[in-house]
């Protein structure tokens, strides 16, 4: 058996895009399928604009950066997470003040809430955190595996501190609300800044790629103004700001206009493959799939599945390698980012939940080309191994 836990669903297709890419020699950050690709994704989530950029990685960095970000400052984000979403914070000379998940594991907003009015106080010059007298000036939430935060009650909380919001939306793109005061809107389109990522293991890939999206242009314009080094005037190289070389290529963007056509596609078998496997899952006794928020129509993106020891016979870190040994691919949740070799010293409030489901939780095979048959082989495993538990 070869199951993986997620792979590209990629399709030849793609090779006529590339092959333009060659004969007209735009291979490189200029050229039709970055604007088309970009048209493409703010049609999509329903806004007027999107950047590309050459990872979601670089999507933050220049999106903490715009929001005004710099040495000294404090950045509340979550220690459940991708470290791709916390180290541009460092990037900036800034520090992260790491928060708990709740059991979407999300960040916990009322924990959140807790800290700000506990722990900071409200000054001309911004929030101010009392026990390192520094100002907080954003917060970063991040969907985790797609499962869209609670972004009426995030947007609350940042208003009433004044904090930036900065949306890590890169694991949730093709995510809305179906409830509630945003009903309709995607996630990655409600904070200050969106931010989107094409990295292969994402719900759709360029290769690699990321998107920053915003309603205020003036922001996206600056971002695709340090994507380019900057350049003030094209023909002289004059440079009137330190920029990167971040703008997406057009090769991955020729991936990426092929690869937008297919998200409800991919959504759809997602779905049907989550729901697969919880009809199956919750009757064997200590496994229990996370569900998804209510008011939501999530991507789907990653299935986990908490393994409760005691009534499993097994404990995740075993029933891990058996499924590596039988060729099924799954993976433990990230290390918490508070626990990371550099965050170590870090502010972290109370953190709790994560540390559980950092050692319960599992996330198992969620292609997009995954079939029901493999759906049912998991399932079988996850059966046997429980028997063996016994
Ligand atoms: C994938 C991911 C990123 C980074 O995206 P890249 O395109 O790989 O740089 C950032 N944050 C989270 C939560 C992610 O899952």
């Amino acid at each position: 058996m070869n199951i993986p836990l997620s792979v590209p669903n990629l399709s030849l297709d793609i090779l006529n895009n590339i092959k333009e890419c060659i004969e007209t020699g735009w291979v490189s950050t200029g050229g039709r399928f970055i604007n088309e690709f970009e048209n493409k994704i703010a049609d999509y989530i329903g806004i007027e604009e999107a950047v590309g950029v050459q990872s979601g990685t670089a999507a933050l960095h220049l999106a903490y950066q715009l929001l005004g970000v710099g040495p000294g400052d404090e950045v509340i984000a979550p220690t459940v997470t991708f470290i791709a979403a916390i180290n541009p914070i460092t990037y900036l000379g800034a520090k992260p003040i790491f928060m708990d998940c709740d059991d979407s594991l999300n960040m916990d907003l009322d924990k959140l809430d807790e800290f700000l009015s506990s722990q900071c106080e409200i000054t001309p010059s911004g929030t101010k955190n009392k026990k390192t007298g520094k100002i907080i000036k954003a917060i970063c939430v991040v969907h985790v595996f797609g499962n869209p935060i609670d972004m009426a009650r995030v947007m609350e909380i940042a208003q009433k501190y004044k904090l930036k919001v900065v949306e890590d939306a890169t694991e949730a793109l093709g995510s809305f609300y179906t409830k509630g005061k945003y009903k309709g809107k995607h996630a990655g389109t409600i904070g200050d800044i969106g931010i989107y990522s094409f990295n292969a293991n994402k719900i759709l890939t360029t290769g690699g790629g990321g998107m920053i999206v915003s309603s205020d242009n003036d922001l996206l314009e600056k971002a695709r103004f340090l994507s380019v080094q900057a350049k003030t005037d094209p023909l002289y190289f004059k440079h009137d700001d330190i920029g990167y070389n971040y703008r997406l290529t057009n090769i991955a963007a020729a991936f990426g206009t092929e690869q937008i056509d297919k998200l409800e596609e991919f959504v759809e078998i997602k779905k049907r493959n989550y729901n697969l496997y919880q009809e199956i899952i919750n009757k064997i006794d200590g496994l229990e799939l996370l569900a998804f928020n209510k008011g939501t129509r999530p991507n789907y993106w990653f299935y986990s599945l908490i393994v409760d020891k005691d009534k499993y016979g097994i404990n995740r870190d075993k029933l891990l390698c058996e499924l590596n040994e039988v060729g099924i691919q799954a993976r433990p949740l990230w290390g918490l980012i508070s626990r990371q070799k550099p965050y170590q010293d870090c502010e972290a409030y109370k953190i709790n939940k994560a540390k559980y489901y950092v050692d319960n939780l599992l996330n198992i095979p969620c292609s997009t080309n995954l079939t029901k048959e493999e759906v049912c082989q998991v399932v079988d495993k996850l059966k046997s191994f429980r028997a063996k538990g016994d």
